[in-house]
């Protein structure tokens, strides 16, 4: 088998209903999506995270011309021989997002040629489905004409009704802010529903302990991001000074990156994002890395139904340690927001019922692209 092409799709699409988290206000959403194509007909798609243009010109004018003609199911080959020509110049960010939508893609396609579902190449037993949480409870925009209260309350009940038995709000807008935004969506879950929240690395150590302990009382499954992803001695602090597991990782890529954090249990969940991190092989590593220390790997997964999919037989597959008769439920992220990427630019996106994603049974990713929906929304 031979690659005979390599297609970038950038895409964008203005939101709605504009929202903020703690770092800026979303206003639109891009992403994009790769294409590998074979000689023999098979196609394998992927997806880079992050500001779409650059990361196509890293897949098309760096990447691209080097893979034309080899063979897309030596994944483990093909990795390091990417990864050894761009280590020089970004061991994160672009150039490993650019690699890591080129491993997903190369993953789909060894995957479909095997017949199996990824989860199932990857060495898994066949599963029906995972338990997912909604990420949401994101504030609007001040002149949206709705209170973060009242959409929140909204929300809650649209989680509630969708059977989700977790979900996660962002925090990081000032303590007292968040405090009371805490208590608002405590109290519109009710008891039952598991919450976690993410400040986006908004606070410096002493600030994150005082909002951690402020919210103990509301059960919270995890602190995601507390403090800057530059700053492990401030994740140990907050680790220190807190009941509450602390979960991070999203911004960070590769084994040799996350190898520190995890030996020292810097946090409790382990977050990469397969579009970011080196795709569907590092995250295996990194998820290997992870059990060996007894942390847990749960995907940050914020893209289209492509990374979404890759996120889910990721974690479908993932080492877990330890193991027990009776396991304590963990959960995948299932982002909530309004994101055409998700849900239109797949024949069929990954079927969800009752806070769960049902495995899909196709070969590769088990998502397939609708051309015409990539090209509206082609950047
Ligand atoms: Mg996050």
């Amino acid at each position: 088998m031979r690659i005979s092409a390599v297609r970038a799709h950038p895409a964008g699409a203005p939101l709605r209903r504009p929202f903020a988290f703690s770092q800026w206000l979303f206003t639109h959403r891009e992403t994009l999506i790769v294409e590998v194509e074979t000689a023999e007909g098979i196609t394998g798609w992927g997806e880079a995270y992050g500001p779409a243009k650059p990361n196509a010109a890293a897949v098309m004018e760096f990447f691209a011309p080097k893979i034309l003609g080899r063979d897309p199911r030596d994944t483990e080959d093909l990795w390091q021989f990417l990864f050894a020509r761009s280590l020089d110049y970004g061991q994160k960010g672009t150039m490993l997002a650019a690699l890591s939508a080129l491993d997903i893609a190369f993953w789909d396609i060894r995957a479909k040629d095997a017949g199996r579902p990824l989860y199932r190449a990857l060495g898994a037993a066949r599963q029906r489905s995972v338990r997912c949480y909604a990420t949401g409870f994101y504030p609007p925009r001040e002149d949206d004409g709705e209170t973060a209260e009242a959409r929140f309350e909204a929300e809650a009940a649209q989680y509630r009704a969708m059977g989700f038995r977790a979900a996660k709000m962002k925090v990081g807008f000032g303590l007292e802010r968040d405090v009371h935004l805490v208590e608002t969506v405590r109290r519109a879950l009710g008891e039952e529903i598991r919450l976690m929240i993410d400040a986006n690395h908004a606070y410096d150590p002493i600030t994150a302990v005082a909002l951690a302990r402020r919210v103990e009382q509301h059960d919270i499954g995890w602190f995601e991001e507390p403090v800057s992803p530059l700053d492990m001695e401030g994740y140990l602090e907050v680790k220190r000074g807190t009941t509450i597991p602390i979960a991070g990782g999203e911004c960070e890529a590769t084994r040799f990156a996350f190898e520190p954090w995890l030996r020292r249990r810097a946090f409790d969940y382990a977050q990469p994002d397969l579009c970011a991190c080196g795709g569907i092989s590092e995250g295996m590593k990194i998820a290997t890395l992870a059990s060996a220390h007894s942390v847990h790997v749960t995907p940050h997964a914020w893209g289209s139904a492509i990374g979404q999919a890759a996120a889910l037989q990721f974690y479908a597959a993932r080492p877990r340690h330890p193991g027990s008769l009776t396991p304590e439920e963990k959960w995948i992220e299932c982002d909530s927001t309004e994101n055409p990427f998700r849900t239109e630019i797949v024949a069929e996106p990954v079927r969800f019922e009752a806070g769960e994603w049902l495995l899909p049974e196709a070969p590769g990713l088990g998502v397939e692209i609708d051309r015409d929906a990539l090209k509206r929304f082609a950047l």
